[in-house]
């Protein structure tokens, strides 16, 4: 089943064209990676995924659902990470997980279960009590991530998750996603403008001004454009949007 069908989705802001006719499709238990510029409309791409925004044209479909129709039920099986904070800084972790658990109608012994598991899972056992200010960088975003993860999601999508981070937490947090994603069943898509964050995902997604203009695994996509590498690769296709690795 498909987890993610878009069709010809347009957006603008004014007269910028936000999204110019994008079409994307997502099956299940895949890393994908939205690989684009600043500004090629990635966010703008997460807030119609999520529900925020209608497109001005094309359909959505989640699951085979719409927003419009049934999006509490889309919701309840999709997480979500925005590039904003949405965790709060003086409550604890365990804390900020049960209040976004109990969004979701969990409670009680099935609740904490599922704190204490993502919390191992995320390494954050013994940071449980701690209110998330004072965490590192890094571990406040596993922190977001878990937040996402606590009604145990069939598509988890993030928007930048590393901006802001250090190199190790940045590749840390890559490695865990990727695990996430190999060993659990659920598909993820991930935007980011740093093509090292994507060289090994199922799928890569380039989108440039609005447009989706290469869309297939890496390995492919790298053959097609006569590339080295995806670096490389991502430069041709964008016709020379600069190639950002960290
Ligand atoms: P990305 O996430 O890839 O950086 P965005 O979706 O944020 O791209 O932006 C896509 C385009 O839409 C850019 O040209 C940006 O300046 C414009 N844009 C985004 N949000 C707004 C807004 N609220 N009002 C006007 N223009 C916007």
């Amino acid at each position: 089943m498909s987890v993610l069908e878009m069709t010809a989705v347009e957006k603008s802001y004014g007269n910028v064209k936000a999204l110019d006719g994008v079409d994307l499709a997502l099956g299940k238990s895949r890393f994908v990676g939205l690989l684009g510029p600043n500004g090629a409309g990635k966010s703008t791409l997460f807030q119609i995924i999520s529900g925020l925004f209608v497109p001005d044209a094309g359909t959505v479909k989640l699951f085979g659902m719409t927003h419009g129709a049934d999006g509490p039920a889309i919701r309840r099986r999709m997480g979500v990470v925005f590039q904003a904070r949405s965790v709060d800084l003086d409550m604890t972790i365990r804390a900020n997980l049960r209040f976004h658990g109990r969004l979701f109608g969990l409670g009680g012994r099935k609740l904490d279960a599922r704190i204490d598991a993502l919390a191992e899972q995320f390494d954050l056992t013994d940071l449980v009590k701690r209110p998330v200010r004072n965490l590192s960088g890094g571990q406040q975003r596993k922190v977001e991530i878990a937040r996402a993860l606590i009604n145990d999601p069939d598509f988890l999508i993030m928007d930048e998750p590393s901006a802001g981070l250090d190199t190790p937490s940045r590749r840390a947090l890559v490695a865990d996603i990727r695990r996430l994603a190999a060993e659990q069943d659920v598909a993820i898509l991930w935007a980011t403008h740093l093509v090292d964050e994507v060289d090994d995902a199922d799928d890569v997604v380039m989108l440039v001004k609005g447009k989706v203009v290469a869309d297939g695994a890496p390995a492919t996509l790298i053959k097609d454009a006569g590339a080295e590498d995806l670096t490389d690769a991502y430069a041709k296709l964008t016709g020379g949007a600069t190639p950002e690795r960290e």
